[in-house]
C-alpha cells in the first residue's frame, strides 16, 4: 500500500501527490513516515524560520479505524531546541486528513503576506488571509469551518505568538486541542501561514471490514468498561494534582517544594464542582476526557454602567494537569479563576502553557533576586501567585516589548544564559519541564527522550511504581529504552498516549491482521527502535549532544518520594543510557566535521 503524501509549497502556492509504497512497508504511518521524511526534507544545519524549512504532519495507519486511534504527528526544526520539533495533537486534524485520501502533509516554502491552506479532498488551495492575522485560534476556527453534513472536518491555526514567532507558540487544533509543544506556532508565523482547514470526505476504505468490527468491538468494549481509561474521563489528568501533592512529588513554587497547601482549591475536583462545564472526545474515542472549564468574561464596564445585573460571556477554556500545574501550583496561584484565565491567555495567544509556566516562574524568581528589575518588566512587578501580573507579562512576552521581553520568548533556558539564573530555569533538553518530581524516571525520562516530553517514555510512571521496591540503574535505563521504542509503533498507528495500556504489543498485532497486516512483536519493535534512531540521528546532525545537556541545580535540592536525587546517580544513568543504546549502532555525539558544515 502506498503512502499518499501531499506536498504544498506556499511560495509557489503550488500542490502535488507523492505515492511512497516504501514507507509504508518501513514504517506504517504516523511518526514512522514523520521520521523519515524529516530526515530527507530538512536540510542540515537549516534556520528553523528559514522558508525552506518544512513542516511535515502525518496521520497513524489505524486512524480513523480503531478507537483512540487519532493523534496527527508534527515534525519540524524546533526554534526552541534548534533540533527536533516534535508534536502530536488529538482532535479531527489526522482523520480529516485521511478521509481526505493522504497519509502526510509537507509543507515548503512561505509566503509574503497571511495565507491559508484549504484542503477538500482533492481540491488543494492557498488563500489570502488578510482578515485572520492578528485573531486568537477560537476566531480562527469559527470563521473557517465549513457548514458541511459529511465527511470529517478539521481547522488548525497559530495565534499572536506564532505570528510574532515566540519560540514555544503553538497550534491549536479544532479549538481544544494542540499540538502544544516546542514552537510549531512559530513555524506557521515565519512562513504567514495563519491556518490549515480540511474537509475530507472519502473516508476509508477497508479490505476485510468484518474481521476489522470484531477487532473494534473487542477494543471498544476494553477502552470503555475496563478501568485502564475511567481516570480519563472521570476528572482527566487534573486528577494528578492531589494524588502528586499527597505523595510529595507535585512542582511547586518554581520547583522549591513538592507539596503546595492550597492544592484543594484549584484540583481537579475543584474545577469539577464548579467550573466544568462540558466534556468532549476526539473522533472515534469514547473516554471524552478533553475537560471545558466556563469562564465568565466581562463586557468594558462602561456597557455596564447603571444597570442592576452585570451580564458576562462565558466561554470554554480546556485545562488539563500539566496547564493547570504550570500556571497554577508552580506559581502558587490559589485562585481557581484565576487560574483558568491564566490558561485561557494562553490559548487565546496560542502559547505553550507549560513552558509559559516556567518562564514566568523563572521571572519570579530572577526578579526577588534582582537578576531583572522594573527597568526590564516596564515597571511590573512579578510575584508569586499574583495573575494579574503574570497576565501583563505574558501579552508583554508575546508583543516582545523589549529586548528583556524579547528573550523570554526565546524560553527559559534562553532567558536565564542572559540574566543569570539557570539553576532554577526549569527545563530538559531545553524545553520546559512536566509536573511532576516523581524521582529520577522524571529527569531522565524527558532528557533522554526524543522529544524531551514526559509522554516520550513514561519515566515519571515508573516512579510511581517503584515506590517501595527501588530499581537499579540498569533497569530503569531498560525501561525508559522500550518503552520509547513501543510507543513510537503506537505513534506510527495514532494511537492516543493515553491508551497505550489498551493497545499491548498483542493487540497491535491482531489488529494489524484484521487490517490484512502480518507483523510479529519483534519486527514491530525493530520498527519502533529505528524510528527513534531516525529521530536521534536527524537530533545529533542538528548539534544535540546528550552528554552536554544541562540538569538545572534545583532538582538536587527538592525532595521527592525517593528522597533527594543525586546528581552522580543520575550521570551513571545517562552513561549506562548512552552506552546501550551506542550498542544499537546509534551514535550519541555530533562528529566534529558534521559540526563543522553545521556552522559554515
Ligand atoms: S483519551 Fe482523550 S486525548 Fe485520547 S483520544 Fe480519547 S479524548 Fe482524545
Amino acid at each position: 500500500m502506498p503512502i499518499r503524501i501531499l506536498y504544498v509549497n506556499l511560495s509557489e502556492r503550488s500542490s502535488r501527490v507523492v505515492d511512497r509504497p516504501d514507507l509504508f512497508s518501513k514504517y506504517l504511518g504516523g511518526a514512522g513516515i514523520a521520521s523519515k521524511l524529516l530526515l530527507e526534507e530538512v536540510r542540515p544545519g537549516i534556520d528553523p524560520f528559514s522558508p525552506e524549512t518544512p513542516i511535515i504532519f502525518a496521520a497513524g495507519y489505524m486512524t480513523g479505524v480503531f478507537p483512540c486511534m487519532v493523534k496527527a504527528i508534527a515534525m519540524f526544526k524546533s526554534p526552541l531546541t534548534k533540533n527536533l520539533g516534535e508534536s502530536h495533537s488529538g482532535g479531527h486534524f489526522a482523520s480529516a486528513l485521511r478521509f481526505a485520501g493522504y497519509d502526510a502533509l509537507v509543507i515548503h516554502g512561505a509566503s509574503e503576506h497571511p495565507i491559508i491552506i484549504k484542503i477538500i479532498d482533492d481540491e488543494v488551495k492557498v488563500k489570502m488571509a488578510d482578515s485572520l492575522w492578528g485573531l486568537s485560534p477560537l476566531d480562527v476556527e469559527k470563521a473557517l469551518r465549513e457548514c458541511s453534513y459529511e465527511g470529517m472536518q478539521s481547522v488548525i491555526s497559530c495565534g499572536k505568538a506564532g505570528e510574532n514567532l515566540v519560540c514555544y507558540s503553538n497550534v491549536i487544533v479544532d479549538r481544544f486541542h494542540h499540538f502544544g509543544r516546542l514552537g510549531l506556532g512559530a513555524i506557521f508565523g515565519s512562513k504567514k501561514l495563519k491556518a490549515i482547514s480540511i474537509l475530507g470526505r472519502k473516508g476509508i476504505s477497508l479490505k476485510n471490514p468484518l474481521a476489522v468490527k470484531e477487532v473494534y468491538e473487542k477494543l471498544h468494549h476494553k477502552v470503555v468498561i475496563s478501568d485502564e481509561m475511567s481516570k480519563y474521563h472521570n476528572l482527566g489528568t487534573s486528577a494528578n494534582m492531589l494524588e502528586l501533592n499527597e505523595l510529595g512529588a507535585l512542582p511547586t513554587h518554581n520547583f522549591k517544594e513538592s507539596r503546595f497547601k492550597d492544592a484543594e482549591r484549584i484540583s481537579g475536583e475543584t474545577m469539577a464542582e464548579s467550573l466544568l462545564r462540558r466534556k468532549i472526545s476526539c473522533p472515534g474515542c469514547p473516554i471524552a476526557c478533553i475537560h471545558l472549564a466556563g469562564l465568565k468574561t466581562s463586557f468594558a464596564p462602561e456597557h455596564e454602567r447603571g444597570k442592576k445585573e452585570i451580564f458576562h460571556e462565558e466561554v470554554l477554556v480546556p485545562y488539563n494537569y500539566e496547564a493547570m500545574y504550570a500556571l497554577g501550583n508552580n506559581l502558587l496561584i490559589k485562585d481557581k479563576r484565576d487560574l483558568i484565565l491564566l490558561i485561557y491567555r494562553c490559548e487565546s495567544l496560542g502559547l505553550d502553557a507549560m513552558m509559559m509556566g516556567t518562564v514566568l516562574a523563572w521571572v519570579t524568581e530572577a526578579f526577588e533576586e534582582g537578576r531583572i528589575t522594573l527597568d526590564e518588566t516596564l515597571g511590573i512587578k512579578p510575584a508569586w501567585g499574583d495573575a494579574e501580573a503574570y497576565i501583563k507579562i505574558i501579552d508583554n512576552t508575546v508583543e516582545m516589548k523589549n529586548k528583556f521581553y524579547a528573550k523570554l520568548a526565546q524560553g527559559v533556558v534562553a532567558a536565564s544564559e542572559k540574566y543569570g539564573g539557570r539553576e532554577y530555569a526549569m527545563a530538559l533538553g531545553n524545553n520546559g519541564m512536566a509536573g511532576y518530581i516523581t524521582g529520577y524516571g522524571a529527569i531522565l525520562g524527558p532528557l533522554v527522550g526524543a522529544r524531551h516530553s514526559h509522554l516520550s517514555n513514561s519515566g515519571y510512571s515508573i516512579d510511581q511504581k517503584i515506590m517501595n521496591k527501588p530499581i537499579s540503574i540498569e533497569q530503569m535505563v531498560d525501561f525508559l529504552i522500550d518503552q520509547e521504542d513501543w510507543l513510537y509503533v503506537l505513534f506510527s498507528l495514532g494511537a492516543c498516549y493515553f491508551a497505550r495500556r489498551i493497545y499491548s504489543e498483542e493487540v497491535v498485532c491482531e489488529a494489524l491482521k484484521a487490517l490484512g497486516i502480518d507483523k510479529t512483536q519483534d519486527e514491530l519493535m525493530k520498527m519502533g527502535k529505528e524510528i527513534f534512531h531516525n529521530l536521534y540521528k536527524f537530533k545529533v546532525r542538528e548539534g544535540f549532544e546528550l552528554s552536554e545537556q544541562n540538569i538545572p541545580k534545583r532538582i538536587f535540592e527538592v525532595q521527592t518520594p525517593h528522597g533527594k536525587l543525586e546528581f552522580e546517580k543520575i550521570k551513571s544513568m545517562i552513561d549506562y543510557y548512552i552506552k546501550k543504546r551506542e550498542k544499537e549502532g546509534l551514535h550519541l555525539k555530533p562528529e566534529e566535521k558534521a559540526l563543522k558544515e553545521l556552522l559554515k
